[in-house]
């Protein structure tokens, strides 16, 4: 890859990109890493059965695959707690209307929320999507099973996971990406799910086109013209923009967490986390589309984050903790991300896409594949891997939804809720470690080729 060359379907070379990373990274890190707000998730890790197929067999049972979850309440900032959740429960909680907040900002709304409650702490019960949701939210309500998971003490890394049961779930997520091929109905009804059974489907293709990558990378280097032939095997090059995104979305995911697995690799004979240089080898040095998918996934969430800055700076959002001061360090901490994310002219431009030719009308099938993978993540055996394939998914699907979904007139984004916020913080934060660990990588291989 040329530092120079443009990462397709963005407006940006990487060279820009990863300069645009340096100064990003240093924000983005002290927000994840120091605020509480960001550093926390809710989420239903363990109750939901995968929808598509039984998973008994696929399920990790090492422990690095574990995911270790707040059970002792006074680990949970005070306004999360479930005591304090049920503060809010019931119809004298509900969300005050936009209109009833814009007409009387300073008075308090009958029934309004426990007390001393800031109005973004509202937890909201519906559990559905919301028509202008790519994913299937989490629910954080009090009543919900849901868990407490820090995500510093459960970093993302190699778990060990693998085998039939992670090939099948990447099967199936690319499988999404077919638009025409599918075998699901995209009626957007979930009772598809129970027809669903990939392994009746021939994905003998794909792993066929898998094994003929290194010689298609070789032929494609050679020449250049010859249609871009994906990872997997589907032809992209000549689909229409909509479908190389979505493509791209979930290649670039998943060339993140191999990274992040090559990086954070466990040696099993010293028992030491260290870099994996042979495994990165193996599944990113010689794949430029992978790297360029990456690229291109946080040239994605750099355009929502910037686009999103405006709304984070002002009153919609008090990332309460219970803290004002902390509340406030909070505020700061996100605004940097933002600013930073904002300091490159638009590296990725969303108003191109549903617009030509079949666009239009690709938009909510576009939403329901991407909600489909997010209902693929309960199908991840391994703890720690589903946790983290959940957050991603809906990190991704929180810019997709900030990019597409803003309001047509006043091109007002969707209010987010905490769960959406906290995933697109830390999806952008995955992005880019895996940006600076790849450039290591690179050095490493450059430092061991000098060498012979
Ligand atoms: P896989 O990574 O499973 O890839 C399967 C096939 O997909 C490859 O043979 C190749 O043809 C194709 N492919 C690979 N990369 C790309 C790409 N970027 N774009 C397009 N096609 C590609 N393991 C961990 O150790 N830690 C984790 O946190 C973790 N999280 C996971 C999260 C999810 C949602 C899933 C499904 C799996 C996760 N895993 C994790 C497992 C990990 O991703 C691999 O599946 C596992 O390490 C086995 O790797 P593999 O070499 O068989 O190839």
């Amino acid at each position: 890859i040329s530092p120079k060359s443009i990462v397709q379907d963005a407006c940006a070379s990487y060279s820009t990109l990863e300069k645009l990373n340096e100064r990003v990274k240093p924000a983005l890190d002290d927000l994840t890493r120091t605020s509480d707000f960001f550093s926390y998730y809710r989420l239903n890790l363990f109750n939901k059965k995968c929808p598509f197929w039984d998973d008994e067999n696929g399920i990790c049972g090492n422990i690095g695959c574990a995911v270790e979850t707040l059970d002792n309440e006074e680990d949970i900032p005070e306004v999360w707690r479930a005591r304090e959740l049920s503060k809010l429960e019931g119809p004298l909680a509900k969300h005050p209307s936009k209109q009833a907040r814009k007409d009387h900002p300073q008075r308090p709304l009958q029934g309004e929320l426990g007390e001393d409650v800031g109005e973004s702490c509202v937890v909201e019960y519906d559990d559905e999507c919301d028509e202008r949701d790519y994913c299937v939210l989490e629910d954080e309500s009090a009543s919900s099973k849901g868990d407490y998971v820090s995500l510093l003490r459960n970093p993302e890394r190699f778990t060990g996971y693998g085998g039939e049961g992670s090939k099948q779930v990447w099967d199936a997520i690319y499988r999404e990406n077919c638009f025409q091929k599918s075998s699901f109905s995209h009626s957007a009804d979930l009772g598809m799910s129970a027809n669903y059974n990939p392994a009746a489907l021939d994905f003998k293709h794909v792993m066929d086109a898998a094994g003929r990558q290194a010689q298609l990378e070789a032929q494609r280097l050679e020449h250049p013209n010859i249609p871009f032939v994906s990872s997997t095997g589907y032809e992209v090059e000549d689909e229409c923009l909509e479908k190389r995104v979505f493509y791209r979305v979930m290649s670039g995911m998943h060339a993140s967490i191999s990274t992040h697995l090559c990086w954070d690799f466990l040696n099993q004979t010293t028992g030491e986390w260290q870099p994996n240089l042979q495994c990165y080898k193996d599944r990113l040095h010689g794949y430029s589309d992978r790297i360029s998918n990456l690229y291109f996934n946080y040239a994605l969430l750099t355009r929502a984050v910037a686009k999103l800055g405006p709304d984070l700076v002002g009153p919609e959002y008090t990332f309460c903790t219970g803290d004002p001061t902390e509340d406030l360090a909070t505020r700061v901490k996100v605004s940097e991300v933002a600013k930073q994310a904002g300091s490159t002219p638009q590296i990725f431009d969303e108003s191109l896409m549903f617009v030509n030719g079949e666009g239009p009308s690709l938009k909510e099938d576009f939403r329901n594949r991407f909600r489909n993978v997010s209902r693929l993540m309960d199908c991840v055996g391994c703890d720690k891997c589903r946790l983290w394939g959940k957050i991603q998914t809906n990190g991704y699907g929180t810019a997709l939804k900030i990019l597409f979904e803003s309001d047509n007139h006043s091109n007002k984004i969707p209010a987010l809720k905490r769960t959406e916020l906290v995933a697109l913080f830390n999806t952008y934060a995955r992005l880019s470690a895996s940006m600076q660990a790849i450039g290591k990588f690179r050095q490493m291989v450059e430092a061991e080729s000098g060498q012979k």
